[in-house]
């Protein structure tokens, strides 16, 4: 019945956590701050398809800013721009969210937010050292979109 569905998606959805539905960090199509942005990164941006590419600096794992494919209209390819000019200028919010967030709060933060991208990070307190925040990948609303027409169609 349409009762039982509704419970059983919404079941999943606070069940479910975004670590169980990101796109792990070492399949992130990123790029560097220091990416300079010529006709090669510009390509590489629009042949990886996304609209969205986290920046990071230094380390994949940091990342501090995030590109939107749209900033690239107004860029020519000839000027070499750097990647901090664009990134700085738009200045789009990186959001980050635990690890441990469940599928229903993540769905009302993109309702409430404009970004509809979120970085996972969790604490790592494994090993001697002290805890620290460690980035796992990152997960939008597509995601979570796709994990409720699945649990949908399961129940079927
Ligand atoms: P897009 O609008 O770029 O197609 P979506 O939000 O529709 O992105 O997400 C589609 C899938 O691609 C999701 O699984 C999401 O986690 C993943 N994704 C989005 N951006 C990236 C990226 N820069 N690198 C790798 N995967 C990404």
């Amino acid at each position: 019945s349409e009762f039982v569905k509704e419970e059983f998606s919404r079941g999943t959805l606070r069940i479910k956590t975004v670590e169980d539905i990101l796109t792990p960090l070492k399949d992130c199509f990123m790029l560097p701050s220091s990416a300079v942005l010529d006709f090669s990164t510009m390509s590489e941006v629009m042949q990886s398809g996304y609209t969205r590419v986290p920046i990071y600096e230094e380390e994949r794992s940091n990342i501090v800013e995030i590109l939107y494919v749209k900033d690239l209209a107004l860029v020519d390819p000839e000027d070499c721009t750097p990647m901090t000019t664009i990134t700085k200028f738009y200045n789009h919010p990186l959001h980050f969210v635990f690890n441990d967030t469940k599928l229903d709060a993540m769905l009302e933060e993109f309702k409430k937010g404009n970004s509809h991208m979120a970085i996972v990070q969790k604490v790592n307190n494994e090993g001697e050292g002290d805890p620290f925040y460690e980035v796992l990948g990152l997960v939008t609303l597509e995601d979570v979109i796709e994990e409720i027409i699945k649990s949908e169609i399961l129940d079927e």
